[in-house]
This record gives C-alpha cells, structure tokens and sequence, in this order.
C-alpha cells in the first residue's frame, strides 16, 4: 500500500529520489497544506517526472469521503473510509458569522463508555494515525476553501469528534504540531480545543506542549457517585483529583479551563447538584451548559424551562456560564452522537 505523504516533514521529502533541492521540498508543502491540491498531477509547477514517482509512491489523503449530510443550519457531516475499512465522521461548522471551525475525530470509536454519547456505544475499533487526523482537516479546508460565504479563512479545530483525544496522546501531539507550523496550517494554538472525558494524567504533558490550547474537560457531574455511574473514567480520577490538577495548570499557564456539562433531565440539574460543582465556582473555570442531544430510553434531554432556571440558579451563584447551542442535530452532527453504524443506510 502506498504512504500518506503527510507522513514526511521538510527534512524528509529531501529524501524522495527527484526531490533534490529545498525548495521542491517546499513546493510539495505549499501544494498540498496552502493550495489544497490533493493529486500529484494538477502540481504543474513540479516536473512531470516527479510528479510521476510521486503518484507511483505515495498518496496524500488516507480517507475516502463516502457520505456528506448537511443540516438546514449549515452544518455539514462527512463519514470517511480509512484504509483499513474502519469509518470516522468530521464536522463542518458554520457560526451565524460565518466563522468556521472543524470538529475532528482522533480514533475510530472510543473505549471510555460515557452513557450519554452515542461513539462511546461503539467501543474502540482504533486510534487513527496522525496522517488521518490532518487528511481530516485538509479535506474540511478544501471545502472551506469553496465555500462563497465564508469571508475569515482563520478556522477553529475541535478535538471533539468520535474518539478520545488524550487516549491518542502521540497522533495528536503530532498533528497539532504540524497545525502549527508556518509553512503547513500555521494555526495558533489558542484556535485548537482538545475535549476530555478527563485523562488527568496527560493533561499536564499536554499543557507542557501547547500551553495555550484549549483545554475542555467533559464534568458532566461534580457528584462523585453520579460521574461513576456515568463516566467509567471516573473510578479512575476523581473529582478532587479533577480539580487538583485542573487548578495547578491554571495557576501555571493561566489558560481559563471549560467545564463542559451535560445536562441529563433528572440526573445532574438539582440544587444539591448546584452545591457539587461549587468546589469549580472559580475564575480558573467556566462551565459549557450542554443540553443532551442523544435521547434514548434511560437518558432524556430536560425541557427549554428546566435548562434556563438551571443556568440562572448557576449565574445566580457567581458561575461563568455559556450554553452551546444545538448544530446539525437534524443530521445527527452534534455533540455524543456521531456513530459509525450511520454506514448501514449507505
Ligand atoms: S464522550 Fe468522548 S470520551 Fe466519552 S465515549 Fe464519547 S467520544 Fe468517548
């Protein structure tokens, strides 16, 4: 099978036969990260014999789009091919601004079982390597690039898709680094959000790397008994911990942490639930209100009231509060409910 090119840095294109001089090297880069060009052939400012071995040897992109969806709000969802024949979804989404971000998968499924998400039903079918991760944003970028509406080309990436991001700590570290990099995305760090279900012992190593990154961590509860039995990370790492080391990051890198919080109609919107979480009521935090999007017969989304007297209880008490708003539901594109058993009506 022929290798993804995105595997190779600068230093190692120089490496491929024909490649003989730095700035072919760079052409390569140019081609591919700034012009969005993802076949050898239509790269006519490189010979044509090295545009041959390139296409005899390598490929760019290693997913195949086979399902696109787009909702009445602008949000569009691509089910990928890998080619290992395993599926990962990614999202394409539109602000009220036009302002673009991209919602990037990190492994096929995921093994951390979080009963509120729709990936997590999948179990881990694999970690995607990082070449998989950037073919995601390239392909997200080419459709940007084509979009009419969009007038800021400066794109935000979630690590928010299907997959834990820390339990692919290497493949991701990576790809963030080539986002970075000048010559390649050159994304600022302060762009890119890695969502956790709150893997403790990566995030201080993470912060190490990018120290301005994002940084959400999925609390759902601050009830230690109520994460349990919903989030099985949560035997692992508990709420003291959570906050022990959350707080020790801000103090270092003064990087304001999301607390994203789901909200679970009859589960985590009591009083008492208001007192649990006062332990984060700190300038170090603030807390995403998520009303659940994947409804089933044990876990119910609350009504509209429910989710405003919730979120004025918590303003009330001094909380910095935001509330995402539902995008793509129509299409299933939002939050905990991508899946790859959307292949079955392919
Ligand atoms: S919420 Fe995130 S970590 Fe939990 S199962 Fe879903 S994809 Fe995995």
């Amino acid at each position: 099978m022929r290798e993804s090119i995105l595997s190779l840095d600068e230093k190692k294109l120089l490496n491929i036969p024909l490649v003989d001089k730095p700035f072919r090297a760079k052409q390569i880069i140019k081609s591919i990260y700034k012009n969005r060009i993802f076949d050898f052939a239509s790269m006519t400012d490189m010979p044509k014999s090295l545009r041959e071995y390139l296409t005899t040897n390598f490929t760019i992109l290693n997913i195949k789009p086979i399902k696109k969806l787009e909702s009445t709000d602008g949000t569009i969802k691509f089910l990928f091919k890998l080619t290992d024949d395993n599926y990962v979804e990614s999202v394409y989404l539109k602000d009220k601004n036009n302002r673009i971000t991209f919602c990037i998968s990190t492994q096929s499924g995921c093994r951390m079982g979080c009963k509120f998400c729709k990936t997590g039903e999948m179990g881990l079918k694999k970690n995607l390597d990082f070449t998989e991760i950037l073919s995601q944003i390239l392909y997200l970028a080419q459709i940007m690039d084509e979009d009419q509406t969009v007038v800021d080309t400066a794109f935000n990436i979630v690590f928010m898709g299907m997959g834990e991001p820390l339990d692919n700590f290497e493949n991701v570290t990576k790809s963030i680094k080539i986002l970075n990099l000048k010559d390649f995305f050159d994304i600022k760090e302060s762009r890119i959000t890695i969502s956790t279900s709150g893997l403790l012992d990566k995030i201080p190593l993470l912060y190490e790397n990018f120290p301005s990154i994002k940084l959400a961590v999925s609390l759902i509860t601050a009830n230690q008994k109520k994460r349990e039995e919903i989030m099985p990370i949560a035997k692992k790492f508990t709420i003291q911990q959570i906050f022990d080391i959350l707080i020790k990051c801000y103090q270092k890198y003064q990087n304001r942490i999301t607390l994203e919080y789901v909200l679970i109609k009859g589960f985590n919107m009591s009083d008492d639930d208001i007192k649990d979480l006062e332990i984060f009521n700190n300038k170090a935090f603030h807390l995403n209100l998520i009303p659940l999007n994947h409804n089933d017969n044990k876990i119910q989304r609350p009504e509209e009231k429910e989710i405003k007297l919730f979120q004025q209880k918590l303003e009330n008490k001094g909380f910095t509060v935001t509330r995402r708003y539902r995008r793509g539901d129509d299409i299933k594109a939002d939050c905990g409910q991508l899946y790859w058993d959307n292949t079955k009506d392919l």
